[in-house]
Formats: C-alpha cells, sequence, structure tokens
C-alpha cells in the first residue's frame, strides 16, 4: 500500500486507546509537514509497531483522528457502510420512529462527522479537513444504507477554520429544507438551511421529556428556546401557560406556527435572556418552571474563566424567576467546561440567589449521542434540574 506512515515517538494517548492524536506527539517532520490535509495515514510506533488507520492533518492541533486500531484498514466505501450500519442498528434498537442523530462523530466510530436523521430528509455536518475529503464516499454509502430523499450539507460550523476548511450550506440531494421532527410524540417543524445547527437538538429529547413530566397546570419560562422543544411539549403535557424566550426572531416564529399545530400556545418574547431575567425580577414575576437552555459560554479554554462566571450569573437569574417550590434546569453544550466545575457555578448562583435547592438529575444528552470511553469532551452536553424552596 502507498499510504504515508506517522511516526509517534511516545504515543502514549494512542498506546491508552484515545481517538485523538495531538500535533505534539507525533514525530512533525518534513515529511510529515508535506502530507496532504486530510490524507489517510497508517499511524506506528518508532518500532514500526501498528497504531491505527487515522486522518491526518499537519495544520490541526488534533493531528490525526483514528478510524480504527489497526493499520491498512481500507477507508472506502465498504468501511463507510458497515459503520453506518452499525450505528443504524443501534438507533433502531432505541427508537420507534426514524428521527434522532444518526451518527455522532467518534462516538460512531466516524471522527469529523454528524448526521441527524429526519426521516427521508439528512442533514449531515463534516468538521475536520480528514472528513471532507471523504463526503462523496460516505454520500455513496448513505445511499446503499437509507437511500435518502434529501441529503443537506450544513458545513458551516465556526471550528471548520481550525482546519483550514471553508464554510458552506448545499443540498447534495433532494429538495425542501423545511420538515416535520417527531419526538416524545410530538411533531415539530424545523428549518434545516436556515436554522442553527443541524436545524434541531436532538441532544434535549430526554431533557424535554423529563421537564414536561412536571409541567401540568404549571407556568414555564423556557429561555433560550430555540424553535421550543422545550416549551411546546411542556404546553401539550397541560402547562398553563408557557414564554419561549429567545433572540431569533426566526425561531421564535416557528416555536409559534409549531406550537398551533399542536393545537397549543406558547408566548414569544424576543429578547436577550440576561437582561429579561433582570426585568422580570425586577417586576417580581416568577414562573413554576424555568429551565434555561444556552449557547456555549466557554467556546474554548481560554474562555472558562469568564464562561464560568456566565452559567453561574445564569444559575443565580434563573433562581431569582423560579416561583416558591418550583423547578428549574440549566443546561451547558460547552464542551471545554467539565461537569464539575458547571455543577459548583450552578450551586454558587442558587446560594447567591439565597434559594435552598435540590439537585434531583444530572443528565446530558439521550443514547443517539454515544460518547467514545476513552474521549470525554465528546460528553458536551449537562443538565442540572433542582427542585427549589
Ligand atoms: N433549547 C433549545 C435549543 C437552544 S440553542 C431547544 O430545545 O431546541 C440556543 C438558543 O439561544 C438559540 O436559539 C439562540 O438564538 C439563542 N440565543 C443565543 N444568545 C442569546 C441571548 N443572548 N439571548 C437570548 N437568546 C439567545
Amino acid at each position: 500500500m502507498s499510504r504515508k506512515s506517522i511516526i509517534l515517538p511516545k504515543g502514549r494517548r494512542a498506546r491508552a486507546g484515545s481517538p485523538w492524536i495531538f500535533s505534539n506527539e507525533i514525530r512533525m517532520d518534513e515529511a510529515a509537514k508535506a502530507i496532504t490535509p486530510g490524507s489517510v495515514v497508517n499511524v506506528r510506533g518508532e518500532d514500526g509497531r501498528a497504531f491505527g488507520t487515522g486522518y491526518f492533518n499537519p495544520k490541526s492541533l488534533i493531528a490525526i483522528r483514528l478510524f480504527s486500531d489497526d493499520c491498512d484498514v481500507a477507508i472506502d466505501r465498504d468501511f463507510f457502510t458497515a459503520r453506518l450500519k452499525r450505528a443504524l442498528a443501534l438507533r433502531d434498537s432505541i427508537y420507534d420512529r426514524p428521527f434522532y442523530r444518526l451518527v455522532h462523530a467518534e462516538g460512531d466510530g466516524l471522527p469529523g462527522l454528524v448526521i441527524d436523521r429526519f426521516d427521508d430528509t439528512l442533514t449531515v455536518q463534516v468538521g475536520t479537513a480528514g472528513m471532507e475529503r471523504q463526503i462523496e464516499t460516505l454520500i455513496q454509502s448513505l445511499e446503499i444504507v437509507l437511500k435518502p430523499k434529501t441529503i443537506m450539507l450544513r458545513n458551516d460550523a465556526p471550528s471548520r477554520g481550525l482546519e483550514g476548511l471553508e464554510s458552506y450550506v448545499k443540498t447534495a440531494k433532494g429538495t425542501g429544507h423545511r420538515i416535520a421532527v417527531e419526538e416524545n410524540g410530538t411533531r415539530y417543524i424545523a428549518d434545516l438551511a436556515e436554522g442553527q445547527k443541524t436545524g434541531w437538538y436532538y441532544d434535549q429529547r430526554d431533557n424535554r421529556a423529563f421537564i414536561a413530566g412536571f409541567a401540568k397546570g404549571k407556568t414555564v419560562l423556557d429561555a433560550y428556546s430555540y424553535t421550543g422543544g422545550f416549551g411546546i411539549l411542556a404546553a401539550k403535557a397541560g402547562a398553563k401557560e408557557v414564554v419561549c424566550l429567545d433572540s431569533s426572531a426566526p425561531a421564535l416564529a416557528i416555536a409559534e406556527e409549531s406550537a398551533r399545530s399542536n393545537g397549543v400556545t406558547v408566548q414569544a418574547v424576543k429578547a436577550d435572556v440576561f437582561e429579561e431575567l433582570e426585568r422580570l425580577k425586577a417586576a417580581g414575576e416568577t414562573f413554576d418552571i424555568v429551565l434555561t437552555d444556552p449557547p456555549p459560554f466557554v467556546k474554548s479554554k481560554k474562555d472558562l474563566e469568564p464562561g464560568a462566571k456566565a452559567y453561574r450569573k445564569l444559575a443565580r437569574l434563573a433562581a431569582d424567576v423560579t416561583a416558591p417550590g418550583g423547578l428549574m434546569m440549566i443546561a451547558s453544550c460547552s464542551h471545554n467546561i467539565p461537569q464539575e466545575r458547571f455543577a459548583q457555578e450552578c450551586a454558587q448562583g442558587l446560594l447567591r440567589a439565597g434559594r435552598r435547592a435540590a439537585l434531583i438529575r444530572q443528565s446530558g444528552a439521550g443514547p443517539d449521542h454515544p460518547v467514545h470511553p476513552l474521549l470525554p469532551e465528546s460528553a458536551y452536553l449537562k443538565a442540572l434540574t433542582y427542585a427549589l424552596d
């Protein structure tokens, strides 16, 4: 095989089973630097020992992402077809309906790739140069495994810049981008081209169901509501009043339309969450259930301190507008804040709000977001639910 090899002088992480190898762990000589970003390579020790097959980007801090622990594994249509079938079999065993995250990157053995499935429509997000080079092969395999009507490439995540990739959104097959999402027995509307990320956040499915379980007869504030994933389910579960609060007018318009098509009403408020919480607090308004699901406050390691402070403040303000005996949920989708730190900040926020709280549930994303056991970073979603006195 003409495949190039990357040599690991130490290779500790790879030896310990991590699917990531950082640039300071490899021998970055002239030959390595000359390899085209995204090329499939063998990874070997100095003694020739096999560490695996992966793709290499000399420009990225995560220089290699492994597909396999064996060398010379063919990364071709059969390979992708087998991995996709495995991912599909797992979801088929969990969900009755074909609406879920079909591929969750390393958790499904396909680093740099995320695919969300909305019945016969797929949204594909490619995050790395290595996976970008495989798009044609991937699409052929998707045809074999699922024959989708529509494939939308949502290749516009800002992190692509770190891999030297441009940003684009393109329909690879089919037409139409406004679709129905079925989740927790509810039909929502999603806009896959205009919406954020892949257009829908499947990661909160189980948390939405949990919160809805408390909603009957209650008032609910769904802060950072996006298209109403939490709020609409709470309304359907019999909430007395639901406010969806978000800064995006298009997302709120979809939330209202989605609510109507479910025969319920939500009140859409377009505002900055911090400002609106301050206003509600000053007005003495409270809700029985307050949930906050913000965008990532810690986008990179250097944002940890300011981001952590923002979570603390959000927890304080959310507690301020939670009625006595109410429920408060706060979520973080930041890869870069560890669970313990996030929980500490929330605890401090509650303390500053002067509220006694009992943590009743710690949760993350649903099982369609599998985590590679040696890559804890991939467990990005954390949600804490408290019962307040
Ligand atoms: N809870 C949602 C997902 C939230 S995504 C669901 O279940 O689907 C984060 C949302 O925060 C986005 O809709 C974005 O528009 C909104 N957002 C970001 N910054 C904001 C701000 N400062 N104030 C209000 N909303 C904000």
